[in-house]
C-alpha cells in the first residue's frame, strides 16, 4: 500500500485548523498540526512531513521566520504560505525566503488541495535521476536533449511546443490565461488578435501528446479563463 503523505499544518486559528483537517483527511492525508511557530518548526524538523501549509502571523514566530530557518538548516520540505489578501508583499517576501507556493486567505478547498497535489509532486519530479521530468502523465520530457517520450516512444514537437508543454508541466493545477501564455512562453506583451497562436499550438500540441485529443488528459482547458496542465498525480 502506498504510504499516505503527511502534511504539516502551522496556524493559530483554530476553525481553520479543523477544516483543513477534515478535508485533508478525506482526500486520504495525514496531518499533523502546531498552533504557533516554534513548535511548527520543530514538527517540520523531526514529523518529516510532506508538505507544509504555514500561516503567516503566528504566535511565538512568525511563518517567515519558521521558513527561513528550515531552509538555514536544509530542510527542502515543500511550503505553502497562507497569507491574507491584503499583505500583497507577504507573497514576494515568502517566496524569496524559499517557500513554494502561496495561497490567499479565504481560499477555496478545491484551489488548496490543487495546489497540495501540485507541490507534493514538484518535489517528486526534482528527485527524479538526471534532466528528466516525469510529467505524472505518460509523459517524459528530457530537459538535455529536448526530447519528449511518450510511453517511451519520442514526440516530435516544434521548439514552441516544446516550451509550451514544458512550462506548463512545471506548473501543474497552474491556470493560465492566453495571455499569459503569450508573455510567458512567446515572450510577447499582449499584442490583441495574436492570442489566438496559443489555441493553435495547444491543438497541434494536443493532436501529438493526447491519446484522444478532443477529450485531453494532459493540457486541460479551463473554460474562459486559459490552459493548465493535469494537476492529478
Ligand atoms: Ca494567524
Amino acid at each position: 500500500m502506498e504510504q499516505k503523505k503527511k502534511i504539516l499544518i502551522v496556524e493559530d486559528e483554530k476553525n481553520i485548523v479543523d477544516i483543513l483537517r477534515f478535508n485533508l483527511q478525506r482526500e486520504g492525508y495525514g496531518t499533523l498540526e502546531a498552533y504557533d511557530g516554534e513548535t511548527g518548526l520543530q514538527m517540520a524538523l523531526e514529523g518529516n512531513p510532506d508538505i507544509l501549509l504555514l500561516d503567516v502571523m503566528l504566535p511565538k514566530m512568525n511563518g517567515f521566520d519558521v521558513c527561513r530557518q528550515l531552509r538555514e538548516k536544509g530542510n527542502n520540505v515543500p511550503v505553502i504560505i497562507l497569507t491574507a489578501r491584503e499583505e500583497e508583499a507577504d507573497k514576494v517576501l515568502g517566496l524569496e525566503i524559499g517557500a513554494d507556493d502561496y495561497i490567499t486567505k479565504p481560499f477555496s478547498m478545491r484551489e488548496l488541495m490543487a495546489r497540495v497535489k501540485a507541490n507534493i509532486r514538484r518535489t517528486s519530479m526534482r528527485m527524479d535521476s538526471g534532466n528528466t521530468m516525469d510529467t505524472g502523465v505518460g509523459l517524459v520530457v528530457n530537459t538535455d536533449t529536448y526530447q519528449v517520450t511518450k510511453g517511451g516512444r519520442v514526440v516530435d514537437l516544434t521548439q514552441r511546443e516544446y516550451e509550451l508543454l514544458t512550462f506548463l508541466a512545471s506548473h501543474p493545477g497552474k491556470v493560465y490565461s492566453r495571455i499569459d501564455l503569450m508573455e510567458q512562453v512567446w515572450n510577447y506583451g499582449y499584442v490583441g488578435d495574436d492570442v489566438r497562436t496559443v489555441d493553435v499550438t495547444v491543438r497541434r500540441l494536443r493532436e501529438k501528446i493526447e491519446d484522444d485529443p478532443a477529450n485531453p488528459t494532459c493540457i486541460l482547458t479551463r473554460r474562459g479563463v486559459g490552459y493548465y496542465f493535469s494537476g492529478q498525480a
